[in-house]
């Protein structure tokens, strides 16, 4: 028996279900709007504004991003977000997006989310980027409003795109700071695309005391996240799951105890781990490194974060005790100021104490 199926036959006794699950309080640290849209709403927008998607019904769209996002290459992932982006070039669309993205997010048990976006993405129709941040905003608002739910913005630069674009998308951030914005992040194909062309950006962000996390270790190995940590002073690494090649960098992240965006279902469906049984994230968890669980793209993916955490428990076979480890290093690691995040964990530690998690 391998030491995985044992831990799993050690869990039987004690193994949650999806609604256990989802009633924990847990974040959402690594969410992209334009990935996590509704196949409805899609279709609503896309009759509405007469575009043209390659299904029109709902059955038919998901499956033509779901096998967009299995094609295991992250540069075919990205494809599907042509689609989304598609029928997000409209301020109320976006708006409306951005609020059902806090509904669907609320019901999967989220208390806090973190949704990152490019803006730049989202001027097909010339809307200029205050009016996409206002838009996010404005329905994010709306969200909150309707549940009980708490988010912040990660303004994303995109590697592929122009290194001055992500000075103007790290102007806007330093603009919005404090103002629903409580992040920065580089997104994006990895390959080709280094993070370091990007520092000037970085440079801005980080002379404004803003946090910033940077999509690194997934397409490309360690050496990229060595650059999100070195060269783009990075605070969170977006997946890093290939930061086992290289130990002493691991050690680094460790020591410093630099969270991990860990998001099992994307990492397959990139190609970047072969299958769910063989993610890194059990070995990270039991090395001591700061990991958590996140969805990437709810749509594109067809998960949530209930999901992730039940892949994590019964493929990975962390237990009960190990789930609610990841729940309060996922609160921890969040971008919000440290008083709030100290009372958040509060509240949280306080609603895990309440459930039968043992601590
Ligand atoms: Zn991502």
């Amino acid at each position: 028996m391998s030491e995985t199926q044992s831990k799993k036959a050690s869990n039987k006794s004690e193994t949650l279900t999806y609604e256990e699950i989802q009633a924990l309080p847990k974040c959402d640290l690594h969410c992209h709007l334009d990935g996590s849209l509704r196949v409805p709403t899609m279709i609503e927008i896309a009759k509405k504004r007469g575009i043209e998607l390659p299904a029109m019904d709902e059955e038919g769209l998901q499956k033509v991003l779901e096998a967009g996002a299995r094609r295991n290459s992250l540069a075919d992932y990205l494809r599907s977000f042509d689609l989304t982006l598609s029928v997000m070039q409209d301020e109320e669309d976006i708006a409306q997006i951005a609020t059902e993205l806090c509904e669907d997010a609320w019901a999967d048990g989220i208390w806090y989310l973190e949704v990152r976006f490019s803006p730049i993405l989202h001027q097909d129709k010339g809307l200029k980027l205050t009016q996409v941040m206002e838009a996010v905003l404005q329905g994010l608002r709306e969200g909150e409003r309707r549940t009980g739910i708490k988010t912040g913005i990660i303004i994303c630069g995109i590697r592929s795109i122009e290194p001055s674009v992500s000075v103007r998308l790290a102007e806007l951030t330093v603009a919005y700071k404090g103002r629903g914005v409580v992040g920065f992040d580089l997104a994006g194909r990895e390959d080709h695309y280094p993070a370091k062309d990007h520092a000037e950006a970085f440079y801005l962000i980080r002379s404004n005391n803003i946090p910033c996390t940077v999509h690194a270790g997934e397409a490309w190995g360690p050496g990229s996240i060595k650059q999100a940590i070195h060269d783009l002073s990075a605070h969170r690494i977006g997946h890093g799951t290939r930061l086992k090649e290289d130990g002493d960098l691991l050690n680094y992240v460790n020591d410093n105890r630099i969270p991990l965006e860990c998001c099992l279902s994307s990492n397959v469906h990139v190609g970047t781990v072969e299958s769910l049984e063989v993610h890194p994230l059990r070995f990270y968890f039991d090395y001591g490194l700061r990991v958590t669980i996140n969805t990437d793209n709810r749509l594109i993916s067809a998960t949530t974060v209930t999901r992730e955490y039940q892949i994590a428990h019964e493929v990975l076979g962390l237990s009960r005790r190990e789930l609610g480890s990841i729940i309060i290093m996922g609160f921890k690691s969040t971008f919000l100021p440290y008083a709030d995040r100290k009372a958040l964990v509060g509240r949280v530690l306080d609603a895990l104490g309440r459930s039968k998690i043992p601590f």
